[in-house]
C-alpha cells in the first residue's frame, strides 16, 4: 500500500497547495481519501483525472475543505465515462448534513455509498473500517489495512480516548494538527492540538506519526516540536508530494 499526500492544508490551500487529499495505491488500483480544494490539480501529477483510473473516493466528512474538489472531479470522471466502459465513480461518505450531501450527485457520474461507524468493506484489496469522531459535522476516522500493514487517518476530531484503540499499532497514523496547545483557542471541541496528536500516537503505539490539516501560512516547527515532545516515535509533517510505502 502506497500513500501519496496530494494536499494537507486547511481551511484553505496556500499558493500552489491543496486541501486534504491522499492517494492510496495498492495492487494497481488508486483510491482517493478526502478531496479538498486543489486536490484534482495535484492528482494530475500521478494519474489523468479523466483517465478513469480512480477506483473510489472516500470522504471523512462533508466540510467543504475536505470535499469541495469532488464537485470538479465529477466533470473529469464524466469525460472518462464518455464512449467507454468506465463505470460511475464510487464515492463513500456520510449522508449528513443533508444540504452538503445533496450537492454531490451529478447525472450518472457517481455512485454514492453512505458510511457510518458500522461500515466495513474491501476496495482494491484494502479493508476499510470507520470510527465516528468528535466533530461538528459527523466525521469518520478510517483504518485501512492491506497485507498486514495499516494506515489510520483521523479526519477531523477533538481528542477522544476511543481513538487510541481504533489507531492501536497502526504502522502510520495520519492525524490532523491544526493548532498548538496554546492556540487551540475557540475550537477545543472540534480539533486536536499537535500535543494531543503526539499523545494519541504514543498511547496507540503507532509506527509513524504524520501531522496534516496544517495551517496554510507560517511554518510548522512549533506543531512538530509539540508532537515530538509527546511521541517518542518517528514524527513528520505532511507536504504535497510526500510518498510513503507502507
Ligand atoms: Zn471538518
Amino acid at each position: 500500500m502506497k500513500l501519496t499526500v496530494l494536499g494537507c492544508h486547511s481551511p484553505y490551500p496556500p499558493v500552489d497547495g491543496a486541501g486534504p487529499g491522499y492517494l492510496l495505491t495498492h495492487a494497481g488500483a488508486n483510491l482517493l481519501l478526502d478531496c479538498g480544494s486543489g486536490v484534482v490539480s495535484k492528482l494530475g501529477q500521478y494519474l489523468d483525472p479523466k483517465g478513469g483510473k480512480l477506483a473510489a473516493v472516500v470522504l471523512s466528512h462533508l466540510h467543504a475543505d475536505h470535499f469541495s474538489d469532488l464537485l470538479v472531479l465529477r466533470y473529469a470522471h464524466m469525460l472518462a465515462m464518455q464512449g467507454t466502459q468506465v463505470p460511475p465513480l464510487a464515492v463513500y461518505c456520510p449522508d449528513v448534513p443533508e444540504t452538503e450531501r445533496a450537492v454531490i450527485p451529478f447525472r450518472d457520474v457517481l455512485s454514492l455509498h453512505t458510511i457510518d461507524e458500522r461500515s466495513h468493506f474491501s476496495l482494491a484489496g484494502m479493508t476499510f473500517a470507520f470510527y465516528r469522531t468528535k466533530h461538528i459535522y459527523p466525521c469518520y476516522a478510517v483504518r485501512i489495512e492491506a497485507e498486514g500493514r495499516s494506515l489510520v487517518y483521523t479526519g477531523d476530531t477533538a481528542w477522544d480516548d476511543n481513538l487510541v484503540e481504533f489507531a492501536a499499532l497502526a504502522d502510520v497514523l495520519l492525524v490532523e494538527a491544526c493548532f498548538t496547545e496554546q492556540n487551540k483557542g475557540e475550537n477545543p471541541a472540534q480539533h486536536m492540538s499537535a500535543r494531543e496528536c503526539g499523545a494519541l500516537a504514543e498511547q496507540a503505539i503507532v509506527g509513524k506519526l504524520i501531522l496534516t490539516h496544517l495551517p496554510p501560512v507560517g511554518d510548522c516547527a512549533e506543531l512538530l516540536a509539540e508532537a515530538r515532545a509527546a511521541f517518542s516515535g518517528e514524527t513528520s509533517v505532511a507536504f504535497s508530494g510526500l510518498c510513503l510505502e507502507l
